[in-house]
């Protein structure tokens, strides 16, 4: 199955521009989260140019991305205020998700945090000095003080915790009403993945659980996580939740599930590959 917000094979991540700039270059512009796109959203396409400047915008910094399907690519931010060309509007990366195909959604993710990343490092945080960039990777550096600011990831752990042949399902406070998810929680310095969902089942529904099995992990810009999705089988207890973190959790079977996530989220592929693997279980046999 495609993985949306997977990195594709057509493209070639790079972060130092080619000497020689195209004449059509792919640009991904954003007014701080949202995406420069046409007026017309029937024809999802994104500005094809030299430069931003040829569509008459004015841009506070660019960088280039790489290769997506031999094109080079840059993003770019204008003013917070900067109003979109004429037949072009700024729109949230969400509202885009049925619109792009998932290498431009997966490029436009990687797009919008480098450029948050780029305009909140420009001094450093330890002395305030202003930082420049790097040539050799990714990353500013303070020339006073020698720190190295990397694009920021975070690290979220997600678990599917099943028990014969039901899956344990909780609704966050801010889930729409009948909504409900796997669980899922920041990692914390010091910790190892399986540490963490261990530690995170436990804290928010009282379980404790073994035979962790890695599934799948999945950049998610909103602002800069990076989901880490696991397997896992129940091992004691009974839930309890603290009513603020999870509203409710529950046992739900294989035949009498509630609504669930989205489909580009990864927590319902996790949820659809374990019920795919009870289901196959259920079958008599
Ligand atoms: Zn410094």
């Amino acid at each position: 199955m495609r993985m949306p917000f997977a990195q594709p094979e057509d493209y070639a991540p790079a972060f130092a521009a080619p000497a020689q700039p195209s004449e059509r270059a792919l640009w991904f512009v954003f007014r701080r989260t949202d995406l420069l796109v046409p007026a017309a959203p029937a024809q999802p396409a994104l500005p094809r140019a030299a430069h931003p400047s040829a569509l008459g915008l004015e841009v506070a910094q660019v960088q280039y991305l790489g290769l997506l399907g031999g094109e080079h690519c840059y993003a770019a931010e204008v003013h917070s205020e900067a109003p979109p060309p004429e037949g072009w509007s700024f729109q949230g990366l969400r509202t885009l998700f049925s619109l792009f195909d998932d290498a431009t959604l997966a490029l436009a993710g990687r797009a919008v945090q480098i450029i948050d990343w780029d305009r909140s490092h420009r001094y450093c945080g330890a002395c305030a000095t202003p930082t420049v960039v790097k040539t050799t990777e990714r990353s500013r550096e303070c020339p006073a003080c020698g720190i190295v600011f990397y694009p920021r990831l975070a690290p979220v752990v997600m678990c599917l915790v099943r028990r014969e042949l039901s899956i344990l399902l909780a609704r966050s406070p801010r889930f729409p009403q009948s909504t409900y998810s796997a669980l899922a929680g920041f990692v914390e310095p010091g910790e190892t993945l399986e540490q963490c969902v261990t530690r995170e089942v436990m804290e928010e529904v009282a379980i404790s659980v073994t035979k962790l099995r890695y599934f799948a992990s999945q950049p998610w810009p909103f602002p800069h996580s990076m989901m880490i999705a696991f397997h896992a089988d129940y091992a004691g207890g009974e839930i309890r939740v603290d009513g603020v973190e999870i509203a409710e959790a529950r046992w739900f079977s294989v035949d009498a599930l509630p609504n669930l996530p989205g489909k580009i989220s990864i927590a319902r592929r996790l949820i659809e590959s374990a019920l795919s693997e009870l289901r196959d279980a259920q079958i008599p046999g």
